[in-house]
């Protein structure tokens, strides 16, 4: 059921034992949202946990608060006990891993993605926010705790808005976006600490991403540029992350996926556009996210058979997009 940010703040204010979770392929936003309240709640006294239902990327340790973060063990996992509210950030419950089977508590669900439908219990849903992180600064503000003082609240935070927003650089970046940002660099936030941790990778890693960059293709008259790497491709490569934001950048491209099969049978794809919806795409599939940014997943579908079938719904969708402001320069 949808609720109002007042109703979220008092959700918030009255519990005092809150479990937080957000989503599996946990992002900057989610992981930042996850630990920008915790610091506000365990603030404001309350007991406070997080748990995320995946690995967490090692670039991510810049954030202050990381090594709390638990993940339920892999083949026997504890019911996570004694919360008297579990907080879902930034997905809806379904994107949870195992977390929201494990916690029974109460649920307040905190997201900015379109695609959510408020099933939740209690859903806080604001589709204009560029980051989670966005509505957790006007909630942690509601709940009376400042940003000065709060430097470490401050870093995770500004770290969900400035993953979320390509570095203030999407389409989604409003002058709401900028002027908490701005605020939280008052609090003590040195924007290129974050930056430059963020954008470190080994060696391997940028060797990987070029043999990944080698195997793009264009299609649909140049419309549609992708990578498409199944089990056998994956396993030649250290790490893939950021291939899309590659991809995205061509000339004359409309669209732009990603599609990676991590183990046989499990495929993730990730989708980017200039103004297509590529959310109802990915909703096609099971999957969501925004007009410009979404995903879905695959589970035992053959690789070539959930490629085609991608193939055909971008196909069908790009007949029917007419660009209203054509990206190619040239
Ligand atoms: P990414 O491509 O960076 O994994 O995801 C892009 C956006 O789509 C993010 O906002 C992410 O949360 C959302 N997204 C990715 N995969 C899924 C999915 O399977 N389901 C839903 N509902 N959203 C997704
Ligand atoms: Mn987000």
């Amino acid at each position: 059921m949808k609720i109002s940010l007042s109703e979220a703040v008092t959700a918030l204010r009255q519990a005092q034992h809150v479990v937080i979770t957000a989503h599996i392929n946990p992002d900057g936003d989610a992981i930042g949202s996850s630990l920008g309240l915790m610091h506000a709640l365990t603030s404001l006294g309350k007991e406070c946990r997080v748990y995320i239902d995946d690995d967490l990327r090692e670039i991510f340790r810049v954030l202050p608060g990381f090594d709390v973060i638990q993940r339920p063990d892999k083949e026997q996992p504890a019911p996570i006990e004694g919360a008297d509210l579990l907080v879902v950030l930034d997905t809806t419950l379904d994107r949870t891993g195992r977390i929201h089977k494990l916690c029974t508590a109460p649920v307040l669900n905190i997201d900015h993605h379109v695609t959510n439908d408020a099933q939740a219990e209690r859903a806080y849903v604001d589709g204009s926010r560029a980051a989670c992180a966005e509505i957790v600064c006007e909630i942690v503000r509601e709940l009376g705790v400042p940003f000065a003082g709060h430097k470490e609240l401050a870093m995770c935070l500004y770290t969900g808005l400035a993953t979320d927003t390509g570095f203030f650089s999407f389409s989604n970046t409003t002058a709401h976006t900028m002027h908490t940002a701005a605020d939280l660099l008052a609090a003590g936030v040195q924007p290129n600490v974050i930056s430059e941790a963020l954008e470190k990778r080994p060696f391997d890693d940028v060797q990987s991403l070029a043999k990944a960059l080698n195997r793009i293709e264009l299609w649909h008259d140049g419309r549609a540029a992708g990578v498409f790497l199944d089990c056998t491709q994956m396993a030649e490569l250290t790490h893939t992350e950021g291939l899309i934001d590659m991809v995205r950048v061509i000339d004359g491209t409309d669209v732009a996926v990603v599609m990676k099969e991590k183990e046989a049978g499990k495929i993730r794809v990730s989708m980017r556009s200039t103004g297509l919806d590529v959310a109802a795409i990915c909703k096609q599939f099971g999957g969501g996210g925004h007009v410009r940014a979404a995903g879905c997943g695959f589970k035992d579908v053959p690789f070539a058979e959930a490629r085609q079938r991608l193939l055909a719904a971008l196909d069908t969708a790009l007949d029917s997009y007419q660009p209203t402001n054509p990206t190619k320069t040239a």
